[in-house]
């Protein structure tokens, strides 16, 4: 079991090349041809599991790593030189996230042993490529695509076999603390809010298991409230759950009642949850006032009978009752097959970059679509519209950038005016 380890970095793709504008040059020819070549294919930025590698520790004493751009274009058609790609090694099981927005990027795990998780940007092209019968010297090369840059969070994984849930106060943390202190191999992870507690449980004959203090689970979690979400997400990735409740009822609250409120949460958010293995453990039997049999055997009554869902009488803070506990965990884990379990990439920053380039599309009062952003003012001043091939390049890159899409969103017809940075154009499909 690897110790959980996590570092922060940030990562950018290679610009692509610029494609390049040239003429030929020959003697007693005036005006050569067009010879711009194209611009080289920026580098990506790769992750690739090295399984000599179990920690991180590489990542914490530099934070910068960026694959090489393209080179430019050349005269006499050269084509530039691509960037290379930058190999970034990770161990087995490093989870890829977006700092900003905590999504995972990519699983370094199973079968993901090589993940390019940043593009390089593509080389523009030369002016040669844009000659046409009625534009022969094309002053205009094609830019190369911009690098994309994205903080990044890695997370060496660590998956709990086993989710702990309560009602606050019931002694998870207790028991947590006590049945992983026995041997000293608490995963040391920095306690967020957003990180369950976990701790690896030895059993004999090398058999281990990895318990996640789940602490955000109250009533109205699966609605989203609060940090219920982010916790019942670290649920759904265990095998096994416990139970936990306070059969004392020290704070007055009713067992049953309880489990029952938790398992609602759990299939309101995803009903399968239910279908986990799971087992009650009924904590603070020490400090039961009245009848320990009776609250049990009303216990075992609800879950037991009805259910099959074993109950089990503990004391966290004494120890009582722990043994049999986990012993029981460790026969249900048994049952449960041994995939691994893999997040699921839920964000490409390739992508992204696209999206995130702001333009505007606004109507004018003569009815024209006024579309403008940055990248847009830069294609038009690299594009030859009156070329045929400069158009059609220009149209693919609106269409690309989801531009089409957009105003056809805004309600654009056939025939009407787009108008961007002075240039004027009717709509068609
Ligand atoms: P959590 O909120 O579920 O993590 O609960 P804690 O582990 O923080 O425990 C809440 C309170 O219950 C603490 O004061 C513990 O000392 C107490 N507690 C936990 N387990 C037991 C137990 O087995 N017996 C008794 N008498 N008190 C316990
Ligand atoms: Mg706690």
């Amino acid at each position: 079991m690897g110790f959980a380890d996590r570092a922060r970095i940030i990562i950018k793709s290679g610009k692509g090349g610029d494609g390049h504008v040239s003429f030929r040059r020959e003697k007693y020819v005036p005006d050569g041809g067009p010879d711009g070549g194209d611009g080289g294919k920026g580098g990506d930025v790769i992750f690739v599991v090295d399984e000599g590698l179990n920690t991180l520790t590489d990542y914490r004493h530099k934070r910068k790593f960026a694959a090489e751009p393209g080179q430019e274009g050349g005269k006499k058609n050269c084509h530039g030189k691509n960037g290379q790609d930058l190999i970034l090694k990770v161990p087995e099981g490093t989870v890829i996230k977006d700092a900003e927005t905590d999504r995972v990027i990519a699983d370094m795990s199973g079968d993901n042993k090589r993940v390019v998780v940043l593009k390089g940007g593509k080389g523009g092209l030369g002016n040669q490529n844009f000659a046409t019968s009625t534009m022969q010297a094309p002053k205009y090369a094609q830019p190369g695509q911009e690098a994309i840059e994205i903080e990044v969070k890695l997370e060496l994984k660590v998956i709990a076999d086993v989710g702990l849930v309560g009602f606050p106060n019931v002694g998870k943390s207790t028991l947590l603390s006590r049945v992983t202190n026995a041997q000293p191999k608490i995963a040391n992870y920095h306690f967020t809010t957003l990180s369950p507690n976990l701790g690896v449980v030895d059993m004999e004959e090398g058999f281990g298991f990895v318990i996640a203090d789940i602490p955000g689970l109250i009533e109205g979690a699966a609605e989203g409230i609060g940090l219920g979400h982010e916790f019942l997400r670290h649920v759904e990735r265990t095998k096994v759950l416990i139970h936990m409740v306070d059969a004392a009822g020290v704070e007055g609250r009713d067992p049953i009642a309880d489990i029952h409120a938790i398992n609602k949460e759990l299939e309101a958010y995803n009903p399968d949850l239910l279908k986990k293995p799971q087992v009650i453990a009924a904590n603070k039997t020490d400090a039961i006032y009245g009848d320990e049999n009776e609250i049990i055997a009303s216990l075992r009554a609800e879950f037991e009978e009805k259910e099959g869902i074993k109950v089990y009488p503990i004391s966290a803070v004494s120890g009582k009752g722990l043994k049999e506990l986990l012993y029981h965990v460790k026969e249900l884990l048994a049952t449960c097959p041994k995939e691994v379990t893999m997040f699921e990439s839920e964000f490409d920053p390739s992508v992204m970059a696209i999206i995130d380039e702001p333009y505007t599309i606004e109507i004018a009062e003569d009815g024209a679509y006024v579309v403008e952003g940055p990248k847009i003012d830069k294609m038009l001043g690299y594009t030859n519209l009156e070329s045929e091939k400069g158009f059609l390049f220009f149209q693919r890159f609106l269409k690309e950038q989801g531009i089409l899409d957009a105003l056809e969103e805004k309600g654009i017809e056939e025939g009407d005016t787009v108008r961007m940075y002075g240039n004027e154009f009717d709509y068609y499909k």
